[in-house]
């Protein structure tokens, strides 16, 4: 805001700007701890097959409960953890505690479906491969329960290391999908030449359907693209019905979203299944 003051002109912290910065420091420091003080939690969403609404499947979703600003949401402190060179090691904890819980539901006897964990970019940069074989190892998941989210910007790098790394980890047995799909749109060509099983369509594409007919042809291309290439669509942010009836016209095979399910516990989850 300072800049819409114009030139020359002494710009002063307010308050607000400071609580801010104090903010961004306190979460910063205690980002570091956060893993050993066990302040991290998953919750779990549902994803749901468009035509029949049944369950197929779910995502993990991280929440950090921080002892004095109380629940902070992953848009707001994995930016720091990635700047912090944190998300390798959260980014381990997500996919163990991920695949010890769907192992935990299995044995259990609830009806085995996949779970789908976030990967963030700095997790490409170690050994992704031999951390997520020795995960299913170790929790005794099958490698065709898990399913990997990697954003569009991931799967558009030009580096050959990541091309290389989700090969292997396709080759260990796992999912993988492209979450976030549709906002960069110069991706289309390279999907072809991915080791992809399915794409998420992206919330603001949703958000458009019965709004903006622009948003609708974009969908409807999606939708067509990816089921000519083999792969299964999901759609993100589902909230309403009319969004579903028209996804499930155009073909979409699951929905994920507020309308279907919200993300919730493990325990509260269970009574979904
Ligand atoms: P995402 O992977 O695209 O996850 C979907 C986000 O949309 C989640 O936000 C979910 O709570 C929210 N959502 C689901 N349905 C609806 C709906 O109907 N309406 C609206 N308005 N929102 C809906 P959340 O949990 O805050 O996560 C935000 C993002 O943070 C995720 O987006 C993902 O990119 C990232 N993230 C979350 N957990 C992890 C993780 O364990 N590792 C990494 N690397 N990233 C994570
Ligand atoms: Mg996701
Ligand atoms: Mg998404
Ligand atoms: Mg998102």
């Amino acid at each position: 805001d300072a800049k819409k003051k114009g030139k020359g002109q002494v710009v002063f912290c307010s308050e607000a700007m400071k609580k801010d910065v104090r903010e961004k420091m306190i979460l910063t420091n205690s980002l570091h701890r956060a893993l050993e003080r066990q302040e991290f939690y998953l919750h779990y969403q549902p994803k749901v097959a468009a035509e029949s609404l049944t369950m197929v499947g779910c995502e993990a979703l991280l929440r950090w409960e921080h002892p004095e600003l109380g629940l902070v949401l992953p848009e707001v402190f994995i930016p720091f953890a990635e700047q912090n060179g944190l998300m390798t090691a959260v980014g381990e904890w997500v996919l163990i505690t991920a695949c010890a819980q769907n192992k935990t539901w299995q044995d259990h006897g609830f009806k085995p479906m996949p779970v789908a964990v976030n990967l963030s970019v700095e997790q490409f940069r170690g050994d992704l491969t031999t951390m997520v074989q020795n995960c299913l190892t170790q929790t005794g998941l099958e490698p065709r329960y898990l399913e990997l989210e990697i954003t569009e910007s991931i799967a558009m790098e030009e580096s050959q290391d990541v091309i290389e790394t989700l090969h292997q980890l396709k080759a260990l047995g796992v999912r993988i999908s492209i979450d976030d799909f549709g906002t960069e749109f110069s991706s289309l060509s390279r999907l072809k030449d991915l080791p992809i099983d399915s794409i998420k369509i992206d919330r603001p594409f949703i958000r458009g359907i019965g709004v903006n007919p622009k948003d609708e042809s974009i969908i409807s291309v999606m939708i067509n693209l990816a089921k000519k290439l083999g792969l299964r669509v999901i759609a993100e942010g589902v909230e309403t019905e009319a969004q579903l009836i028209f996804l499930k016209e155009k073909g979409c095979d699951e929905v994920q979203g507020y309308y279907c399910g919200r993300p919730v516990s493990a325990v509260d989850f269970e009574a979904l299944k």
